[in-house]
């Protein structure tokens, strides 16, 4: 008998989890759940398609689960086919890997209007997430509000400004690609309530928005006044430093020389949003398709013992992929501790039938064949039963 530790949620933080689990206690048993029949979460959902670079931390994931002792569940939602009880009663440990899932709102008039999207739910769009299947009608979109300062409201942006080659090589649905190539695009502003020197964008993600082939990126006047804080630590003060350089080059392009301009807006409150217009604290401007990037919220979860939270269930949405890592491989050593001196669970193996390592890799291999007939990386199956019907071999 070994311990048997659940993992809840098959995205980053879980799998870097299990890793750091087997690099303590290589004999332990690990079940990784999901309710999606395909594991790696957040890489698959929400990672913006067009960068595969990012994506590519998945093979490593993905070893995990040649490992003899490591077994998938996907297609099994704790809450709804097993309860959390029955899983804290049966295993040694649980681990909440659950992230964040739910678009926080801005609170402002308008925000329930249909062309309002969270950015959640938007690039779950891109990504062909199964539950988000229908993305906006942008057959007549000129101008888009994208809110938030972070590198989500870059991503969006930046799938938006991108033409139909630059996302060639990407993983985005194909009906949400040709919908963002025949939309009429116009104006993509980006919109901070608070200025450069407080955008939370990384170097190398802003920089990005300066190299797009049908995209000129534009900043408003106000970047030129601003510095880095001389208060916030070393690499926090040179990454905004940088950030504010970048955007100074920006202030210096011409909106309107290439046909899609992203503004760049500073000190911008958003207040109310109507059909067609969004109003800010600096005055009100057209937007066709508002999309808010401003953080996430996620479901609650038990807190007793023997059940750890990891990753952005744990930390809040902040900090990228790697991130995870370390804060992973510190909570699996809190559980490893845990386990010390205390005898195996020996209950029955209370796993339901679910989609197993094996099923998602038919729906891998399917994908991936789907997308090597056109030189895409994969054509994500974005359907429920189709996923199950390939993962059962149907
Ligand atoms: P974020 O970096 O926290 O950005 C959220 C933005 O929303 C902030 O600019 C915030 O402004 C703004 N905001 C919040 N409430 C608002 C409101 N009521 N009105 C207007 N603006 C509001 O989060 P994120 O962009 O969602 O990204 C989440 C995490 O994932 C980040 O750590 C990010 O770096 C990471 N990520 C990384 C990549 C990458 O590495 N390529 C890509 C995507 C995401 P204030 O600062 O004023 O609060």
């Amino acid at each position: 008998m070994t311990h048997r530790v659940a993992i809840v949620g098959a995205g980053p933080s879980g799998f870097y989890a299990a890793d750091g689990l087997l690099r303590g206690r290589p004999d332990l048993r690990i079940d990784i759940i999901d309710r999606l029949p395909t594991p790696f979460g957040l890489v698959r959902a929400g990672v913006a398609p067009d960068h595969q670079g990012t994506k590519a931390v998945v093979r490593q994931f993905d070893k995990l689960l040649d490992q003899l002792d490591v077994r998938f569940a996907g297609g099994l939602e704790i809450g709804r086919d097993l309860s959390w009880d029955e899983l804290v009663a049966a295993y040694d440990a649980v681990i909440v890997a659950t992230g964040m899932v739910i678009d926080r709102r801005l609170g402002i008039p308008g925000e329930d209007l249909p062309h309002v999207w969270g950015s959640w739910r938007f690039v779950a769009w891109l990504n062909g997430h199964p539950d988000f299947r229908g993305g906006p009608d942008l057959s007549s979109v000129k101008s888009v509000a994208v809110i938030g300062n972070g590198n989500v409201a870059l991503d969006v942006a930046r799938v938006l400004a991108k033409n139909a080659d630059e996302m060639a090589k990407s993983d985005i649905v194909p009906e949400a690609g040709a919908a963002i190539a025949a939309a009429p695009l116009g104006d993509i502003h980006v919109i901070g309530r608070r200025g450069a020197e407080q955008a939370s964008f990384t170097g190398n993600e802003l920089a990005e928005m300066g190299r797009l082939s049908r995209a000129v990126a534009v900043a408003d006047a106000s970047v030129r006044e601003a510095v880095a804080p001389a208060g916030d630590p070393t690499p926090e003060r040179l990454r905004k430093a940088k950030n504010i350089e970048t955007l100074k080059g920006f202030a210096a392009h011409t909106a309107g020389d290439k046909p899609v301009t992203v503004h760049f807006r500073f000190h911008a409150v958003p207040t109310a949003i109507r059909p067609g217009t969004i109003e800010l604290s600096t005055g009100t401007i057209s937007a066709d398709l508002v999309v808010t990037c401003i953080g996430y919220t996620g479901e609650p979860f038990p807190q007793a013992d023997g059940v750890f939270p990891v990753g952005w269930a744990r930390r809040g949405p902040s900090g990228t992929i790697p991130t995870n890592r370390a804060d992973s491989h510190a909570v699996a050593k809190q559980v490893i501790a845990g386990l010390e001196d205390r005898d195996p669970k020996s209950g029955p193996d209370i796993l339901p039938l679910a989609v197993d390592a094996e099923g998602w890799r038919r729906i891998d291999k399917a994908e991936v064949a789907a997308g090597a007939a056109q030189g895409r990386p994969r054509v994500k199956v974005v359907e429920w039963q189709a996923l199950l019907d390939i993962a059962q071999g149907d």
